[in-house]
């Protein structure tokens, strides 16, 4: 697969210059943010100019599509979805797509000071100057940041202010399962794999004739996977959508390389997406279901296109469940055969301990070491049970004394607190078992991460309530007392911010005012 594009600029690793000027709407901007970026915070966040970043000519038929994230951009360029979606869509000659993030509040009062809109980082472009907008909606908590956004970016908040002049707003990610509080912001909502039907999007507004707003909401409301809030009764069926497969078409091709530190700063290859296991909390389990898996032969290529074209020292194996690969063993072997003379890691995001296996932890261990993550959530059998988690202590036990004879030190573990029903010893169990890893791994660092269960739309368990604010602090404490070794170090999300989120995760239209009058 080559992309094809009418020009392409490759900036130099570590330069900061903002990218060549485009005929494309953002030649004022540009002068504009040069006098901003000495006075705010980490200005690389505001300059583009990443290597394998694509900045096309524009013609006179061509879309322009705007990626937001409504986060910063270390955060935000580290999701894969928006990657992927930028790939897509400038595969196509006709589709100008670029990225915009959320500003920090330092540089967005300097917009706003100067009365200049929020651009895309590529061109520079003002967004209100594209078709259409994409958020992707990846935490409730980032829905005050949708506001902030439009609003810096000149563009009516509320779909119903919105004309045939303002871009068409829509979005995707896993909060669009519930689009509910949110769904007088947005135009429209894709439900499911965004990259299936991103085209269909484009095409429905292509065949718009600008003049009647109402017009193009009814062609997108007879597209598959959208829901259009407009036109929908307010609590309406829609089917998500999703890719039969995983090929070359949804890989990120050539990976942008960010200039400053990102929160994941590696190449990521998705090797499956999906998971069977069925734990009865995970939302992302039962969103992504069918379980679909990419071919060892065609992650190899993929890793060696994508490492040739970007530099990375390390490469992480996407997957919500990576050890149920069918051939992890052997695709970290050849993995490693072909990248050793590079020295490139090879990590994993979090897994179920019980298919660690000594001959993985062989293979892992041979590159750079990259830590090792488990998520057993809980330490009592019984909620075990109740969330369908069936992993035990003696399998994590020995997946991590595997992992230290091979020369791994530290550990992460990720746990939940306030699980239905769940008693003091449970919660005490957690600190008692982090001892024990702790005492294995010595002098290894292990770290742990408490969150506050939190029941989420589309999930066996959505239907328990969220445990008080106070009680998960009592939790977090009784915890923190058991604890005794150094090599400890706990951490624990904001309780209230949970809260908030788990509101927000299931509440209905009435949050829409809620969400406006916060911002
Ligand atoms: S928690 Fe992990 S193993 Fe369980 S369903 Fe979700 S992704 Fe799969």
């Amino acid at each position: 697969m080559e992309l094809s594009r009418t020009a392409l600029y490759k900036s130099a690793f570590g330069g900061c210059d903002l990218p060549p000027e485009p005929d494309a709407g953002g030649g004022s901007i540009r002068q504009a943010v040069k006098d901003i970026l000495p006075l705010v915070n980490k200005p690389i966040r505001y300059t583009g100019g990443e290597y394998n970043i694509l900045i096309k000519e524009p013609e006179d038929d061509t879309l322009f599509f705007a990626l937001i994230m409504p986060d910063v951009y270390e955060i935000g360029m580290s999701n894969y979805g928006l990657k992927i979606l930028y790939s897509v869509l400038n595969q196509n000659n006709k589709i100008i797509a670029e990225r915009a993030f959320a500003p920090w509040p330092d540089f967005g009062a300097q917009l706003k000071a100067k009365g200049l809109p929020l651009y895309s980082l590529d061109s520079k472009r003002p967004l209100k100057n594209f078709n259409i907008l994409g958020f992707s909606l990846q935490s409730e908590l980032s829905y005050t940041n949708v506001c902030y956004i439009l609003d810096l970016a000149q563009i009516p908040l509320l779909s119903q202010d919105r004309t045939e002049t303002d871009p068409l707003v829509i979005a995707g990610g896993p909060c669009c399962v519930n689009p509910l509080p949110v769904n007088r912001f947005i135009d429209a909502f894709v439900i499911g794999d965004g990259e299936e039907v991103v085209l269909e999007i484009v095409s429905a507004f292509r065949n718009w004739n600008r003049k009647n707003r109402s017009d193009l909401l009814q062609s997108l409301s007879k597209i598959k996977g959208v829901y259009v809030p407009f036109l929908h009764p307010s609590n309406p069926t829609i089917k998500k959508r999703s890719v039969a497969t995983l090929d070359e078409r949804n890989f990120p091709y050539p990976p942008i390389v960010p200039i400053c530190e990102i929160t994941h700063d590696r190449l990521t290859i998705e090797i499956a997406r999906g998971c069977t296991r069925g734990c009865r909390f995970c939302q992302a389990g039962i969103l992504n279901r069918p379980l679909r898996i990419r071919s060892k032969e065609e992650i190899i290529r993929l890793a060696e296109r994508g490492i040739r074209s970007s530099g990375w020292e390390e490469i992480s194996l996407l997957s919500l469940s990576p050890l149920d690969y069918p051939h992890l063993t052997e695709l970290v072997s050849a993995l490693q055969q072909n990248l050793e003379k590079r020295m490139v890691a090879i990590s994993l995001p979090s897994m179920r301990g019980e298919k660690f296996s000594p001959e993985l932890a062989q293979q892992l261990s041979y590159i750079k070491k990259s830590g090792l993550t488990f998520a057993p959530e809980t330490m009592s059998p019984r909620l075990r049970a109740m969330v369908n988690k069936d992993i035990t202590e003696a399998t994590i036990i020995d997946a991590v004394k595997s992992a230290k004879s091979f020369g791994f030190s530290g550990v992460k573990l990720y746990f939940m607190i306030g699980l239905p029903g769940e008693t003091e010893a449970e919660v005490a169990a957690i600190a008692d078992f982090v001892e024990t890893i702790a005492q294995i791994t010595k002098n290894g660092l292990v770290r742990f991460n408490l969150a506050p269960f939190m029941p989420k739309p589309h999930t066996p368990l959505q239907w328990f309530g969220f445990e008080s604010v106070e009680t998960i602090k009592q939790k977090i404490a009784l915890i923190r007392q058991r604890l005794h070794r150094k090599n400890l170090k706990p951490k624990w999300d904001n309780p209230e911010a949970c809260m908030i989120q788990a509101v927000l995760a299931r509440g209905d239209e009435r949050l829409n005012d809620v969400i406006l009058k916060v911002y």
